[in-house]
């Protein structure tokens, strides 16, 4: 396998990539290597990194500090079984991570990816309801345009129009799905907006054992940003009705939406909370789910006992070793500081596409920015256009969006709004 060409030839034929057609590929692009926050082809060209490949990247690629964690954990130790076992870089991890948690969480979960850590979280609730004499709760409750990952039980709260249910429609559990808020971030709720949520509460509590939904900022289901009241009504409804609330943060946890977690925006601490994505700085696989004191006790009171789940390459050393360095990274920033400059930045240089034709909406959070097209955009053809301007974006649906290593430079992130601006203009 010498030549780009043969390596993009084996790839065409027999691999594949997320959501892609084996007989139709998209091209894709072949990398090198990458650093801070540039990727570099194998032709040698250099993109500015406009995605943190998914929300993980952070601190940008190649970093000394976490290069250093892993290669010092490699020496020790790569992997050992979690059962039975335990080791530092898994403890101290845990305690890093409940030290910045909302307060409440005290018991964490370590588990692969962040699909697992929606259906362990899943899981966690049915037991707990199970454990508490109340097993008619088996159902969960979501708002519509959410994205939890693609295994089962995650997949069946995923938006079922964009997460294609039809496809699977008598074999996916059925769940209980509400419209998204449509009050925007930023904005108060009247008590219209609750109407909805309240008639579903009133009308399936029994039966409900948990809602599941991504805070504030809705992710790969339609970068959605939405009202923090809506998310202390929420809260407030699942006290009164005695349904837990698990929250999805695997892609606004870490800082994205200029909190370090987008609960911090209404003031709520769920039940269950999910964390994933930038856990590790974006260096590989790697999850958690934390939970209250009160569901883990609940869960391990009854038979079985146990909570019943344990991945194979739980608590992996080289992810917690990593991770435990990407915190100490993160808390040496000035967070509020660092988002809030890429936020204003964003804002400023990203305003005038409101004015053009193509664009519907132009929103910002923190270290996200978003362009809502009219129409759907031909993602294969924007993408190179991208590349040839230098940028790495890649957009999906309507829409066009950026939320790039908090590391980025004024200056980079500068080039690529406008090579963003450049390429939209043109559509
Ligand atoms: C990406 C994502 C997931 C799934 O994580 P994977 O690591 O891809 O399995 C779940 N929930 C949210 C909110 C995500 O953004």
């Amino acid at each position: 396998m010498e030549t780009t060409e043969q390596i993009l030839r084996y790839d065409r034929e027999h691999i594949w990539h997320p959501y892609t057609s084996t007989l139709d590929p998209l091209p894709v692009f072949p990398v090198k290597r990458a650093e801070g926050v540039y990727i570099e082809l194998e032709d040698g060209r250099r993109l500015i990194d406009g995605m943190s490949s998914w929300w993980c990247v952070i601190h940008g690629y190649n970093h000394p500090v976490l290069n250093e964690a892993i290669q010092r954990q490699v020496a020790e130790m790569s992997h050992v079984m979690f059962g039975g076992f335990t080791h530092r870089p898994a403890v101290e991890l845990a305690e890093k991570v409940l030290g910045i948690a909302p307060k409440g969480m005290n018991k964490i979960f370590f588990c692969d990816s962040g699909s697992v850590a929606v259906e362990v979280a899943m899981k966690m609730a049915l037991q707990y309801w199970h454990a508490a004499g109340n097993p008619r709760k088996q159902h969960f409750m979501t708002i519509t345009k959410g994205y939890h990952g693609d295994t089962w039980n995650a997949m069946s709260v995923c938006d079922p129009v964009t997460g294609m249910h039809s496809i699977f429609s008598g074999v996916l559990p059925v769940q209980y799905f509400i419209n998204r808020p449509e009050r925007r971030f930023g904005e108060a709720c009247t008590e219209e907006d609750f109407q909805e949520l309240r008639a579903c509460f009133e009308a399936h509590h029994d039966e409900m054992a948990a809602v599941i939904l991504e805070p504030i900022v809705q992710g790969a289901g339609g970068m959605w940003f939405y009202s923090a009241d809506y998310l202390k009504e929420v809260r407030r409804l699942c006290d009164r009705y005695g349904v837990l609330l698990i929250c999805d943060e695997i892609a606004t946890g870490f800082g994205r939406t200029g909190k370090l977690w987008a609960v911090e925006h209404a003031g709520i601490v769920p039940d269950i909370m999910c964390i994933g994505k930038a856990i590790t700085g974006g260096y590989m696989s790697f999850a958690a789910v934390m939970a209250t004191d009160k569901v883990a006790t609940t869960i391990c009171s009854e038979n079985p006992y146990v909570f019943m789940h344990g991945p194979t390459f739980m608590g992996n050393p080289l992810a917690c070793a990593v991770a435990c360095a990407s915190i100490e990274l993160l808390k040496s920033y000035d967070l509020g500081r660092m988002i809030g400059g890429i936020e204003r930045q964003l804002r400023e240089e990203l305003a005038p596409a409101a004015n053009y034709p193509q664009v519907c909406d132009v929103r910002v959070l923190g270290a996200i920015g978003v362009l809502e097209m009219k129409e759907p955009v031909n993602m294969g053809v924007l993408q190179a256009q991208f590349v040839e301007k230098g940028i790495w974006v890649r957009p999906f649906g309507r829409l066009v969006y950026l939320m790039p290593p908090f590391v980025i430079q004024p200056e980079e992130l500068s080039r690529l709004t406008g090579a963003l601006l450049e390429i939209v203009q043109t559509i």
